[in-house]
Order: structure tokens, then C-alpha cells, then sequence
């Protein structure tokens, strides 16, 4: 397990604060015969409490659970994890991936074939962190030229200026489906507001994501009953029992799963979940490079039923420290050519 760093093109502002660098987390995992698993963590303090340090102090305590283990039961590999590390989630998932990588490189196939060959690509859509409407529009302008489908905001800020950078991206691409992401930084009564205020200037956003505080459910519903599109929760999500909660106030429409947030045992019972309960599913990300983001991808694609996918971190970074995994056109990535697990490899210098 290291630490891996890499910075951002520029810095990257949301409700809840503003990053500069990825502090991510590498980790391997060797089988006896020799196959070597990697996998990659991005953990994010304000949604889930962790940082490059303790993620990398949890891995090197999870090695005790895993060494000796056979990699084929790796659900009973994530259960112990989980046992002994329950608030550790993006230092779970990252030691899921690399065992969940070396079993099917053993095996192998691709991860997107042993999660079910639903799909073999999906379509990203691409995200403007809040800034001046003006460059936010230009943001918007090249992502459209370039062909971009979808266009995530960040909004969360200030409601009459979230209105205007709204305002600003929809002339700027007016074909493209627009998802607004308040990452909890309003009040119910004030997002309620805010969606009001895009109605009235023929704004229709396709969903908006976590208007209101993580932990105030009943909010999030009072903004779902009333504000007129579709409402993910996203930091509000992160265990099957979270899924089963809102789903069951009613206090979304959408589930917004990531890897980071979740692990995979727990990201396919989640969308389990949704599927029995007929509400949405939407795949994001924290700040992964390639490694990171081609599990995700593996995942969405494999398992099928994503609605909305939000996988575009890497387009962010300065750096690409890693190759394979996916193929990208565009918007597209396209996993036809991975013969096995992930497919990824460090990119030799
Ligand atoms: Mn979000």
C-alpha cells in the first residue's frame, strides 16, 4: 500500500470545500500463484471522513484478514473487512478491488464479465465545478463541442448565483441534459427555492443531486416531493441500509452509488435494492485516476441498470499514471478490448 498523488488541472470547488491534488491510494495484493491484483482508493474527507493517511493506515491493518485467505470467497473477505472496519470504506473497497482484480486476471476474464456482461460501454457524463458564470459557460460550451450528452453543476453555494451559472451552462450547451449538485449545501425550503427559480426560466435539470444535509432525510424528502425533477441522494448513501431508508421514506428518487462510499459487496446490494424497488441508479466518483475509475466503470457496465453515470474524474487530472482498463472516445469507455481483470497496468516511465 502507498500513497499516490496526483494534482488537478485546476482547482476543483464545491459546496463543501475545494481540492487541488488527488490523494489517492495504491495498494497490491499477490496470490500464491504469483497474479498480482491492484486497485486504487480516492477517499474523500467531506463525504466519508477519510484522508490519504488513515486510508493507508487501515489497509496495512486489513492485511491480517486477507493474507492466507482464498481470493475466491471474497464476500467472506469483504464481511471480515467490514467487520473490523466499518467507517473505513474507501480502504474496504480499495482492498476489494485488488483481490477482486488478481482473482479474475487468475481466472481470466474481464471484471465487467464476472459482474455479468450486462453492457461492454458506457457514457460519462462531465462535471463543472462552481466558479464565475462566465468560465463555467465556456466549460460548458467545450464540453458540448466535444460531445458531451450530459453536464453535471455544482451548485450548493448561494441560490440566486447557482441560478445564474445555471442559467449561464444551459446557453451555453442547450442540447445537453443538465444534473445540478447541491453536494448538501442548502436548506430544504432554500433548494425547493432554487428549483422553483429554474422552472420559471424553463430549466428542466434531469436530477439534482444531494440538495440538503446528509443525515436530514426528512429534508431531502420535503425537497423530493416538491421541487419537480428527479433527486439523487449521494453523501446520504453509502450502506444497503441507507438504501433501504430512503427508499423507504420516499426521500429520493435516484441512488447515487460509489465505489468509494460503498465497496462492491455493498454497491450490488444497493443496486439490488433499487432494482426492487424500482428507483434509479447512478454510478459517481471521488477523485480516481484510470485505475480507480475503470472498476467503476467495470462495475456500472457489468451489473447494468445505471441510469446516470457520473465517472469523469480522470478528465480532471494532470496526469495519467496508469493505462488499459478502458478504452475512451469522448465521452465513451469502452472495455471490448480488456482481456482480463481490470485490464490496467502502471504506465512504465
Ligand atoms: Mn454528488
Amino acid at each position: 500500500v502507498e500513497g499516490l498523488e496526483v494534482a488537478l488541472v485546476e482547482p476543483f470547488t464545491i459546496a463543501t470545500g475545494v481540492i487541488s491534488a488527488a490523494r489517492n491510494v495504491l495498494v497490491k495484493v499477490k496470490l500464491s500463484d504469483g497474479t498480482v491484483g491492484i486497485g486504487e482508493a480516492s477517499p474523500c474527507g467531506p463525504s466519508g471522513g477519510e484522508t490519504m493517511e488513515t486510508t493507508v493506515a487501515a489497509v496495512r491493518g486489513m492485511v491480517e484478514l486477507v493474507q492466507g485467505r482464498d481470493a475466491r470467497d471474497w464476500r467472506t473477505i469483504a464481511k471480515r473487512l467490514h467487520g473490523d472496519f466499518e467507517h473505513q470504506e474507501a480502504a474496504r473497497a480499495v482492498v476489494e478491488f485488488a483481490v477482486l482484480d488478481a482473482l479474475t486476471r487468475h481466472w481470466k476474464i474481464p471484471l465487467y464479465v464476472f459482474f455479468g456482461a450486462a453492457n461492454d460501454r458506457i457514457e460519462t457524463d462531465i462535471t463543472i465545478p462552481i466558479s464565475e458564470p462566465a468560465h463555467m459557460a465556456e466549460l460548458a460550451r467545450k464540453y458540448a463541442e466535444r460531445g458531451a450528452s450530459t453536464i453535471k453543476v455544482k451548485v450548493g453555494k448561494d441560490r440566486d448565483e447557482d441560478v445564474n451559472r445555471v442559467v449561464a451552462i444551459a446557453a451555453a450547451a442547450p442540447r445537453c441534459g443538465l444534473i445540478v449538485d447541491g453536494n448538501q449545501g442548502y436548506s430544504p425550503s432554500i433548494a425547493v427555492d432554487f428549483a422553483r427559480l429554474l422552472h420559471a426560466r424553463n430549466i428542466r435539470p434531469i436530477l439534482f443531486e444531494q440538495p440538503v444535509h446528509r443525515h436530514d432525510l426528512d429534508g431531502m424528502r420535503f425537497v423530493t416531493e416538491r421541487c419537480g425533477f428527479p433527486v439523487a441522494a449521494d453523501e446520504a448513501l453509502h450502506t444497503a441500509a441507507d438504501a433501504l431508508r430512503i427508499v423507504r421514506m420516499g426521500a429520493a428518487n435516484v441512488l447515487n452509488v460509489k465505489l468509494m462510499k460503498s465497496g462492491v459487496a455493498e454497491a450490488l446490494d444497493i443496486a439490488a435494492i433499487a432494482r426492487a424497488a424500482h428507483v434509479d441508479l447512478m454510478i459517481g466518483c471521488m477523485s480516481e485516476s484510470r485505475l480507480g475509475i475503470a472498476m467503476s466503470v467495470h462495475l456500472a457496465a457489468g451489473v447494468g441498470g445505471f441510469r446516470y453515470i457520473d465517472l469523469d474524474a480522470p478528465m480532471f487530472l494532470t496526469q495519467d499514471p496508469f493505462t488499459g482498463g478502458y478504452e475512451q472516445d469522448g465521452y465513451w469507455y469502452s472495455l471490448g478490448k480488456v482481456t482480463q481483470g481490470l485490464g490496467v497496468e502502471p504506465r512504465t516511465r
